[in-house]
């Protein structure tokens, strides 16, 4: 289904438009995705990165561009997008699982350690996971920044952590 009828970004839509990083990238250490389609005039990701890898320019309506190379995986750029659309994901570390970095903006009992739900774009529970940091400071404001372990196979759609619908 694509895009304008679904609401929700798939991998090849993102990998299409050349705003997904490569596995070799992936395999290399942690690495940043703007998983931002809508040209909406918006910025703070670029100006966020320490390292200058992520570019808009002077028309802030422009889609952000991720410099894979000048990126390090930091994070920082995580909870700046007000938008949640930005993800840190690592393949690096082991050939069975990897993780991915993500805003979380729901109130939470969750620990290091534990396992959860991992839910793709769409909310979606499609994997267990194991919360591997949780990262608040004062400068992100209420945003979280959630790293979960998953399979290796599942980092490229987990994005958040699955909650269940209440009735
Ligand atoms: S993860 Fe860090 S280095 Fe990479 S784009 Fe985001 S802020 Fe920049
Ligand atoms: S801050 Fe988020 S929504 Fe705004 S341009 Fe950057 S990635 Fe897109």
């Amino acid at each position: 289904m694509s895009l304008s009828a679904s609401g929700v970004l798939t991998t090849e839509y993102l990998k299409e438009i050349g705003k997904y990083p490569s596995e070799e990238r992936m395999k290399q250490g942690p690495v940043a995705v703007c998983e931002c389609v809508e040209k909406i005039p918006c910025n703070p990701c670029e100006s966020s990165c320490p390292f200058h890898a992520i570019t808009i320019g002077e028309n802030i309506s422009e889609l952000p561009c991720v410099t894979w190379g000048k990126c390090t995986g930091c994070g920082s750029c995580i909870p700046a997008c007000s938008g949640l659309a930005v993800f840190v994901l690592n393949k690096s570390y082991s050939d069975e699982v990897g993780s991915v970095a993500f805003p979380y903006e729901y109130n939470y009992t969750f620990q290091v350690g534990d396992v959860v739900g991992a839910a793709d774009r769409s909310g979606k529970r499609v994997c267990d996971g194991v919360i591997k940091r949780i990262v608040n400071t004062k400068k992100a404001d209420r945003t979280t920044v959630v790293t979960l372990e998953v399979p290796i196979a599942f980092v490229d759609e987990v994005r958040s952590i699955y909650r269940e619908r209440r009735s």
